[in-house]
């Protein structure tokens, strides 16, 4: 019927222009942040955290030469890593598992993931190294997750555990020890708790001097975090807009 048609392109054309801004936003903010902190932009790599968004989502993503997704729930990272790889056949994707992990998961997630950033316990690097050496793979590239806050229930080891956890981590042959990951605890000045995450990030290295990885910043905090020295930013609702409260 003339006149019944939305008067717009079809819906994917829609969501496309929606994450081509976020992309050119989230981008734009990443290089004046690197500029005002005297940083290389090219030293920061940006991790596109998907969770909850469609498989679709994250190929576009890729289209756009994106190539570092991440993911926190292993039941929906699974197919969503392989869908993408259906989507996107030519173009080599590395995912981060960055969420909170369960010993029982570590073989499934060892089989997609490239590197997890949330080893915050021996019993979860023996699994990942276990799995690794069954699956035959290479050594997984693993970060160990500080807890900025002393709440375990966000996960993260508590700082003064830190160096016995690395020490752990670093003499198990399935995986290899990368550097820190965290998350600014809520409600609090992120400049504070990153400016506390360098501060261990240099002491780690004085025993484990590759350690060099800041798995530091999201949506709401990534100039802060790049202030204080973050080499990778995990970024989600900049991108792909707002997912709904109660999930991930
Ligand atoms: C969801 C999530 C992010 C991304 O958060 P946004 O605020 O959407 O940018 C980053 N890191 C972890 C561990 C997450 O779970």
């Amino acid at each position: 019927m003339i006149g019944s048609k939305e008067p717009s392109g079809p819906p994917e054309s829609f969501r496309r222009a929606e994450i081509v801004a976020g992309l050119a936003r989230v981008r734009t903010r990443l290089v004046e942040a690197a500029e005002a902190a005297d940083r290389d932009p090219r030293s920061i790599t940006l991790i596109a955290v998907t969770k909850t968004f469609a498989a679709v989502d994250a190929a576009t993503l890729v289209s756009l030469g994106v190539r570092e997704l991440g993911e926190n729930r292993d039941q929906e990272a699974r197919p969503k890593a392989a869908e993408v790889a259906r989507l996107r056949p030519d173009d080599e994707v590395r995912w981060h598992f960055v969420g909170q992990l369960q010993r029982n998961k570590a073989r499934s997630v060892a089989r997609y993931a490239h590197w997890v950033h949330t080893v915050d316990r021996p019993a979860v690097a023996d699994a990942l190294a276990r799995s690794v050496e069954n699956l035959d793979r290479d050594p997984l590239p693993v970060l160990i997750q500080l807890s900025l806050d002393g709440n375990p229930a966000r996960g993260g080891v508590a700082a003064g555990g830190l160096a016995a956890l690395a020490d752990h981590v670093a003499g198990l042959p399935g995986v290899r020890l990368l550097g820190l990951m965290a998350v600014a605890p809520l409600g609090q000045d992120p400049d504070r708790a990153f400016a506390a995450l360098a501060g261990r990030s240099a002491e780690l290295r004085r025993s484990h001097p590759d350690a060099e990885v800041i798995s530091a910043g999201m949506s709401a905090d990534l100039e802060a975090a790049i202030r204080h020295g973050a080499t990778h930013v995990r970024v989600g609702s900049a991108l792909l807009g707002r997912r709904s409260p109660d999930l991930g």
